[in-house]
């Protein structure tokens, strides 16, 4: 992307992910079809989009949990689409995840103490760093202390078992975080709590996250700049502050228009999109959006548009904007 000065972390070069169905009828789900952008070092990276437009999916390719069935990723420039063995194992001390339900990734037979070893263990580091240490430093980070090490998950509260997830995907010293719908599972007070942790945990330890949700309230609470996602495309990136002042894309100005303003004179009339989103195994042709899109043209039936940066830093896929380069 021109003009960035910041170090390019991440980068997703004409990532597909797509999976064969159960049976034929079922065709294939292009989960992610055909995405690239860059996330820079130290930045959070927002990704929103409905239930089902691959924001997961693609979360989970980049830090290679799933493998892109096309294109590239890169991070520090070196492509790690195809590591294995002990080169994926390293890559991944680097790149880790946060999910939705801590209750579903903590082993509810295994008390605190237990569930913080696991990342040690899976990479023999037991012996080689300090591991004690190293889950004291690890508590005190996420604002848990060290009573809560004999405790097993039931015994926990939402946010504090989110907290022991933050905690273990930590525990190497990550240089990226996927955050997986972190604070979704969570009441509003919790989430707030789980966000600002993050935020500081970014500061101190120089994170940069790409933050997943459906909720772009929350994604806008967080984020440095903001993709957009529909139906396995990305259809809009721009900073937080440029999306805010201008969106351009349908599906964008759709779902900003559903945030409740503080001031009322700035609530811009409520654009309801009509139907649901379609099926990822028979997308429509040309763009994805044209079933919904209030703005359609015939051209937009036949034709995918391609992202392009349209003002500094601001990238759109949408025909409307299209001009001779
Ligand atoms: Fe709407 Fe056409 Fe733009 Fe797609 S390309 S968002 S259908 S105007």
């Amino acid at each position: 992307m021109a003009g960035n000065e910041k170090e390019v972390l991440m980068k997703a070069d004409h990532v597909k992910v797509y999976f064969k169905g159960k049976n034929k009828k079922s065709g294939t789900v292009k989960a992610v079809d055909d995405v690239s952008f860059e996330i820079l070092k130290g930045e959070t990276f927002g990704v929103v989009g409905e239930s089902g437009c691959g924001k997961s999916t693609l979360g989970r390719t980049l830090i290679r949990l799933l493998d892109a069935t096309e294109g590239s990723i890169y991070f520090h420039g070196q492509d790690i689409s195809s590591l294995k063995g002990n080169d994926l194992k390293e890559m991944r001390k680097k790149a880790q995840i946060i999910f939705q339900d801590p209750s579903a990734c903590l082993n509810p037979r295994r008390n605190l103490k237990q569930i913080l070893m696991e990342p040690f263990e899976i990479h023999n580091l037991k012996g080689k760093v300090d591991v004690e240490a190293r889950i004291h430093e690890l508590l005190t980070l996420v604002g848990l202390d060290d009573y809560h090490l004999s405790r097993y998950p039931h015994e926990l509260s939402g946010g504090q078992k989110q907290r022991v997830g933050i905690a273990r995907a930590l525990a190497l010293e990550p240089e990226i975080i996927i955050c997986d719908e972190a604070v979704s599972a969570l009441d509003v007070s919790v989430q707030a709590q789980v966000l600002n942790l993050l935020q500081e945990l970014k500061e101190k330890l120089g994170l940069t996250y790409f933050f997943i949700s459906h909720n772009l309230n929350v994604v806008y609470q967080v984020s440095d700049r903001v993709g957009v996602m529909y139906l396995g495309n990305m259809v809009e990136i721009a900073s937080y502050d440029k999306l805010y002042e201008k969106r351009y894309h349908p599906y964008t100005e759709a779902l900003l228009s559903a945030i409740p303003q503080v001031d009322q004179n700035a609530q811009g009339e409520r654009i309801r999109l009509e139907g649901e989103v379609p099926n990822p195994s028979n997308p429509p042709s040309g763009c994805r959006f044209h079933t919904r899109c209030p703005k359609a043209c015939d051209r937009c039936m036949a034709e995918r548009p391609v992202l392009k940066e349209i003002a500094e830093g601001h990238f759109v896929a949408c025909h409307l904007y299209d001009r001779e380069d």
